[in-house]
């Protein structure tokens, strides 16, 4: 068995560049190891205040940050049952935003979808003409589609859908919370959501999600919106500082020393750490294609590419699974393509706590491997 994927012998931080789940530093594995607390008394509420202070800037955001113990698809969900209607339209350019009109589906909405190829992003003028044709109650979108790496425009976006009162924007920022900028309140975003093992390089298992006064009003006017996602139970819970059910303590614990090592980054430190090691990705991308004849293509469009995940495309010859199997031999594990990318594509997680250096290092074996 290749010594990476054994969790008894982990190798050196450094070498898991999934898109998700990502590295996790070994003392913010070892900080979730304290004591259970009661999650109604006084200590839950200095831990969720502390959280709170932490989450933040992550989506940039004066609203509270919910905490729910679950994966991110809970809070797509989520979003879906609080602030859908019967009429939502998704913009669908790759399989996270596919499956977020999927769950629309699921929950009995009638979805229209706005499908762009994979790759690609979607358009304001496009997204103007779709919402002045007809009426919708939301709009899904996700910002960093992990499945191709595009970055979608949600500052272009998000006003376009702000012109129409009753239309609510629900955005998947599940990769790239915590490694660009979501900015919740300045760009009138009515629910955003992420996951904790992504950009922000925690365990898997929990999920946190901003809702704007819209999102809660219309939270407010709906009924069969179930129990575990009830935003309303959230809000209600979060006056005192807690959560509707049993808080997952030890995550939370993780999280609180995560954010603290945010705060001492910054998060636009963080921000720019992650540009910087995607435009690295891109231009050794170019540089084995010019110089190495090796034909590699980043997938997305420049100018739309997420700052924490790339697909490449690989030359016809090559397949996606041997080069990951090939570098696992050599003790780095990389992203395999998802879904209908998988032959053609792999995918490099440059996100979360990985570091310039640290990158640099993969790209060298990934040279020797596609050489
Ligand atoms: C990983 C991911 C999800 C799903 O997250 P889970 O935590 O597995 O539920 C949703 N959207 C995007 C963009 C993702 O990258």
């Amino acid at each position: 068995m290749n010594p990476v994927q054994s969790e008894e012998s982990p190798l050196p931080f450094g070498r898991f560049f999934l898109p998700g789940p990502t590295e996790v530093r070994p003392d913010v594995l070892e900080a979730q190891v304290r004591a259970m607390i009661g999650h109604r008394g006084p200590r839950i509420q200095e831990l969720m205040e502390e959280l709170q202070q932490g989450l933040r800037p992550v989506f940039s955001t004066e609203r509270p940050v919910f905490v729910s113990a679950s994966s991110a698809t809970g809070l797509m969900e989520g979003a879906i049952r609080n602030g859908g209607g019967p009429r939502v339209l998704s913009l669908v350019n790759g399989a996270f935003s596919g499956r977020f009109a999927e769950i629309a589906r699921a929950c009995g909405c009638e979805v229209d979808e706005i499908l762009v190829p994979l790759g690609g992003h979607h358009d304001a003028h496009e997204l103007h003409e779709h919402l002045r044709m007809r009426h919708y109650d939301a709009v899904t979108v996700v910002h960093s589609e992990t499945s191709t790496g595009a970055l979608n425009p949600l500052e272009e976006l998000a006003p376009v859908v702000a012109e129409h009162a009753e239309t609510l924007l629900l955005v998947d920022a599940v990769t790239s919370a915590g490694g660009t900028a979501v900015r919740a309140d300045a760009w009138g975003l009515d629910f955003v959501l992420t996951g904790s093992q992504k950009a922000l390089a925690l365990p898997p298992g929990l999920a946190f999600g901003v809702a704007s006064e819209a999102m809660m009003r219309r939270s407010a006017s709906l009924s069969g919106k179930g129990v575990y996602f009830d935003l309303e139970a959230f809000a209600s819970k979060m006056e005192k500082m807690q959560t509707p059910t049993t808080p997952a303590l030890s995550l939370m614990y993780a999280l609180r020393y995560q954010l603290e090592r945010i705060r001492e980054e910054t998060i636009e430190g963080r921000w720019r750490r992650h540009v910087t090691m995607a435009e690295r990705t891109w231009s050794w991308v170019e540089t084995m294609r010019e110089e190495n004849g090796v034909a590699l293509r980043v997938l997305a469009d420049e100018g739309y590419r997420s700052p924490t995940v790339t697909c490449i495309e690989l030359p016809e010859n090559t397949k996606g699974p041997a080069v990951v199997k090939a570098l696992a031999e050599r003790g780095w594990v990389i992203g395999s393509g998802y879904g209908s990318l998988k032959a053609t594509t792999i995918r490099i997680g440059h996100m979360g706590d990985h570091t310039p250096a640290e990158l640099e290092s993969l790209l060298q074996e990934m040279e020797d491997v596609l050489r």
